[in-house]
């Protein structure tokens, strides 16, 4: 069994090591586009765009530079203004509050529900005023959020649905992708996520024509097929070293997607009796996070720590806790108790195909 020194401890997410096994994929990016004539929107962002759009069964994609312009960007090409509100989950990256006052628009702010601590159909549906425009549910650590309550909240209500994807590529209901139920939908290529590149990147994907005509002028200082600006934009693309990484891992992350939930349950096999919840074993998700619930968290985390484990968190606070986002929060009791209890495993498949017996094994012993 492998143990860990306190001075290097083993870190719950390191891409480094994702990358090392595709090093090869990588060096045949470099050198395709080390061999081009064109480093901005060429080839490879239009061969990317058009496999990722593939792969999700949707029309249209565009790069762009991270996952937070993807919501910006998203939110602006639905044609939203000034004074509308958008609706979003209590728990979640900043990436998501961010973007919706970065676009001018009013968030609500609404718990989320156990078991997947995605948001709660109930609380979104009773936060519609007249003013409510849009919802923007988040997959978060890769559980599909509840998209069949939340497509008919947003029919009933004609509003519009944009889907936080960056925790949640290749994360589905029956086969159907997330990112495909909604209006329009966000993703993010950060290293840490399953689908990661080496540095910013990001997509909006999309089945409609004016929305992707809209996000490919907006990533482009919005400028229009005619070359004309009418409305501004800003300069947000993904680069072409960036997309023929991606090009390149997009073919594994199905397996990579499965590596991950087996070691769901795995974790769930070897820490069930010691815990009465774990996250949740649900068809289609992509585990992003295998996040847990304890009680004593930090006492928790800081004998992990000693042990040479360095646990993450996903989150530690929530919406409200933050100055920027908290008149915007409505109460949000599930969200504020899961911030006080959530801590993340490693659920990396190279980083557990190494050590999952000494973290299992130490969780048992820093629980005690
Ligand atoms: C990572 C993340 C973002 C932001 O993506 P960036 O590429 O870091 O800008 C937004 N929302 C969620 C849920 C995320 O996990």
């Amino acid at each position: 069994m492998m143990s860990q020194s306190a001075s290097s401890p083993l870190v719950y997410a390191n891409p480094a090591l994702r990358f090392q096994v595709y090093e090869a994929e990588l060096k045949a990016a470099f050198k395709k586009v080390l061999a081009s004539d064109r480093l901005i929107l060429g080839a490879e962002v239009e061969t990317f765009e058009a496999a990722f759009a593939h792969h999700l069964s949707v029309r249209y994609c565009a790069g762009v530079n991270s996952g937070t312009d993807a919501l910006i960007l998203a939110l602006e090409a639905c044609g939203l203004q000034k004074g509308d509100e958008v609706i979003a989950p209590a728990l979640t990256a900043h990436g998501t509050l961010v973007a919706i006052l970065r676009a001018g628009l009013t968030p609500v702010i609404v718990d989320v529900k156990c078991p997947t601590l995605c948001i709660d159909p109930v609380a979104l549906e009773s936060a519609i005023t007249p003013k409510t425009k849009a919802v923007l549910p988040v997959h978060l650590h890769g559980y599909p959020a509840p998209m069949a309550e939340i497509q008919s909240i947003c029919e009933a209500h004609n509003l519009l649905l944009i889907e936080d994807c960056a925790q949640a590529h290749g994360s589905n209901i029956g086969g159907k992708m997330v990112g495909s139920f909604g209006d329009v939908a966000a993703y993010s290529f950060y290293p840490t996520k399953n689908l990661g590149c080496l540095g910013d990147g990001g997509a909006v994907v999309t089945n409609s024509h004016s929305i992707s005509e809209k996000l490919k002028a907006l990533r482009w200082y919005g400028i229009e097929t005619d070359e004309d600006i009418r409305k501004v934009g800003i300069n947000s693309r993904l680069d072409e070293l960036q997309a023929a990484i991606l090009s390149e891992l997009l073919p594994h992350l199905t397996d990579y997607n499965k590596r991950r939930a087996d070691y769901a349950r795995q974790y769930h096999e070897a820490l069930k009796s010691f815990f009465e919840y774990l996250p949740p074993l649900v068809e289609g998700a992509v585990y992003h996070q295998f996040a847990l619930r304890v009680p004593q968290r930090d006492l928790f985390k800081g004998r992990m720590l000693e042990k040479g484990i360095q646990l993450g968190h996903h989150y530690s606070f929530t919406m409200k806790n933050l100055t920027a986002f908290r008149e915007f929060c409505r109460e949000v009791p599930v969200a504020t108790k899961a911030a006080t209890e959530l801590i993340s495993l490693p659920i990396q498949p190279e980083i557990l195909d190494m050590h999952f017996e000494f973290v299992v094994d130490s969780v048992r012993e820093c629980l005690s």
